[in-house]
């Protein structure tokens, strides 16, 4: 038996069909029913590949001309680019092009996909990399992906670390200048507030506790303890509850 599977493009002119991958199931066993994720990966990238070069040819097709007289953009050249998605790494050519004259412009020349393309990453990608390599480490966050993912034939952990320092930075820069304090005082009501009697020794811990049938549930403990210089003290705890656990 054999399975066509096609991609159907709706232009503003008409139809275009493709095919992509043609599955083949010659007996049938436990093995081969369904689609394996060797076939599932092939199909994905060979998706991927024609989605993306329509959409960027679409998106040249618009903008090639220049805004302000409509004169098309003469053409320079080409260089080699690529695009990385959680579905392939997409390698293309990214053309370049002489500004128009009409207008002064601080370049000569300009690449068109840069204003579409401004990470070589998709933002998929960077999110699931960056998850999953916080979760665990960047060897295992990599293998986990070269295995789900028609990614790569080897995904590199380093190439996993930079994208996840690179998502880091700029969270960091989104959170804007360090804070010294966040309370809103000022000094005189500060100085007006008593003094602590003594110092205090703050501990906080966590962990999680797990039912020993089903490792999977489990719920969070986080506790702490706050103590005195003469020994008396305070004790607090909390528990987040994230999945439903033992029908409570
Ligand atoms: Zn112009």
């Amino acid at each position: 038996m054999k399975f066509k599977i096609q991609l159907v493009t709706e232009h503003e002119t008409g139809q275009e069909i493709q095919e992509l991958v043609c599955l083949e199931r010659e007996t049938a066993e436990l093995a081969s029913i369904g689609i394996a994720l060797d076939e599932a990966k092939t199909l994905l990238v060979s998706l991927q590949k024609e989605v993306v070069s329509r959409q960027l040819a679409d998106y040249l097709a618009v903008k090639n001309k220049c805004p302000e007289c409509e004169k098309p953009f003469r053409h320079k050249g080409k260089h080699p680019a690529v695009f990385r998605t959680l579905f392939g790494n997409l390698e293309f050519s990214s053309p370049r092009w002489f500004q128009c004259s009409c207008q002064a412009h601080s370049t000569r020349t300009f690449s068109p996909l840069s204003e579409l393309l401004t990470d070589n990453c998709s933002p998929e990608r960077l999110y699931l990399e960056t998850k999953w390599a916080s979760l665990i480490s960047f060897d295992l966050a990599a293998n986990f992906f070269e295995d789900a993912f028609p990614i790569e034939a080897h995904i590199q952990a380093t190439t996993v670390r930079n994208h996840l320092h690179r998502v880091a930075k700029r969270v960091e820069a989104e959170l804007g200048e360090e804070q010294f304090s966040f309370i809103d005082t000022c000094k005189r009501d500060l100085a007006s507030l008593p003094k602590p009697s003594a110092p205090i020794t703050v501990g906080i811990d966590g962990g999680y506790v797990r039912k020993w049938d089903d490792k999977k549930t489990h719920f969070e403990v986080i506790v702490g303890k706050s103590i005195l210089e003469d020994g008396t003290n305070k004790c607090c705890g909390l528990v987040r509850v994230r999945l439903k656990v033992w029908g409570i």
